[in-house]
């Protein structure tokens, strides 16, 4: 397994990291297949993995319970755990504190290395965690070895990821990134700018939950299958992320035992700017049969914004694009579109908060009727039930 060095704290971690969100279930029930799980997690231990990514959230709270009891047995101290503080839980700082007892309990150990904000979309997020004291809290639990780093996991849009990877001296942070998001959410430039800052980064969905490897379109299939060695799209897609130099872990998902043995024997082989100039080709080729199939020629480089509506203007064209480039429908592409937009945060940024002041298009360099297309993804992408829903769920969860 190859390894890659935090810049900051020295730790070296495999470039392959376990994430603990879609462990195997029993007969569709739901259930984890915990025997099949825990092997799973420590087979992979024996191969070299020592990241592994879970949530207070995931499997309904069942994740962490799982990866506490594989790692029972000598595995806690070979491996780094990774878990996540949901904001949308914590209206005061006790909710944070009694989420944190329930997650040493679960994991069944005394510290966590790397403990994470989860899924920031936007700075007043932020904020809001840090006016009810939870940094100052981190802190203390820090430097009393409850936790060993202090990061935040991202999805949301470029400048509001500037913003919040520069408003305090983070030890990490975790952005989505893959081929297909090079220009979306934290995108190239805000991986770039953590790595100026000194901040390690880690990487989620490399295969946009396997959107990047069974949906895409059959001429990005050609166009991997012209190249002189048969490579798989999981290996296209993560030998793309491995070449960046500034990406610390990759986190995968892994589900059954072939998936892991495969990631392992691709991160085996993937180094840093090692994709040759032809693979490169590759990569443009695929990038051009993906633009011909966007809706909106949108490119994500936001002189149109900041908009004095709060719609995040790319984020809403990126989703719509999506729709179109690889697929999904029904509530999997409306939940993608609320989580994206910001629909459960303090400041949500979808496109039918547009009132139409124009001030928007004259930036545009791609020359987009930015209005006229946001009534169409507000049409497509939220309907008539979006608001009221949204509303139902933010007065459920106590969100101003
Ligand atoms: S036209 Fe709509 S999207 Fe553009 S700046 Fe005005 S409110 Fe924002
Ligand atoms: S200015 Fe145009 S291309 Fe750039 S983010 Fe805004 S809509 Fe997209």
């Amino acid at each position: 397994m190859n390894t890659r060095v935090n810049i900051k704290n020295g730790d070296e971690l495999s470039i392959l990291g376990f994430g603990c969100m879609r462990f195997p279930t029993k007969g569709g029930s739901g259930n984890i297949d915990e025997p099949r799980s825990i092997a799973m997690i420590r087979d992979s231990i024996e191969k070299g993995v020592n990241y592994f990514d879970t949530a207070y959230i995931y499997h309904n709270g069942k994740s962490e319970s799982l990866l506490g009891k594989a790692l029972l047995g000598g595995y806690r101290e070979r491996v780094k755990i990774a878990t996540k503080l949901p904001p949308f839980m914590v209206h005061k700082l006790e909710n944070a504190k009694k989420i944190m007892e329930t997650q040493l309990k679960r994991l069944q150990t005394d510290y966590i290395d790397y403990y994470l904000l989860h899924m920031l979309t936007d700075k007043p997020m932020f904020d809001r965690l840090v006016n009810m004291g939870v940094l100052e809290w981190l802190e203390e639990l820090k430097a009393d070895g409850v936790i060993k780093n202090i990061g935040f996991s991202f999805h949301g849009a470029k400048m509001d990821f500037e913003q919040i990877v520069q408003a305090y001296p983070w030890d990490f942070c975790q952005i989505q990134y893959n081929y297909l998001d090079e220009n979306n959410q934290a995108t190239k430039s805000g991986l770039l700018l953590a790595t100026k800052l000194g901040i390690p980064v880690i990487v989620m969905e490399p295969l946009r939950g396997g959107k990047l490897v069974t949906h895409l379109p059959k001429q990005v299939y050609d166009a991997f299958a012209s190249y002189e060695q048969e490579r798989s799209p999981v290996e296209w897609a993560l030998r793309w992320i491995w070449n960046h130099p500034e990406v610390n872990v990759v986190l995968s998902g892994m589900s059954d035992e072939a998936q892991i043995q495969d990631n392992i024997d691709i991160a085996c082989r993937s180094t840093s700017n090692s994709l040759t100039p032809q693979e490169l080709e590759v990569f443009e080729k695929v990038k051009a049969i993906m633009m011909e199939k966007t809706k909106v020629p949108c490119t994500a480089c936001g002189y149109c914004m900041p908009c004095p509506a709060g719609v995040d203007i790319p984020g809403c064209f990126s989703c719509y694009n999506d729709k179109y480039l690889i697929g999904g429908k029904g509530l999997r592409l409306r939940m993608k579109y609320m989580q994206t937009l910001g629909a459960l945060s303090v400041k949500p940024a979808n496109a039918s908060r547009c009132v139409g002041c124009g001030k928007c298009e004259s930036h545009c360099p791609q020359n987009i009727e930015i209005r006229r297309q946001l009534k169409t993804v507000s049409k497509e992408m939220e309907g008539i039930i979006y608001r009221p829903l949204v509303g139902i769920a933010r007065k459920f969860l106590k969100i101003k």
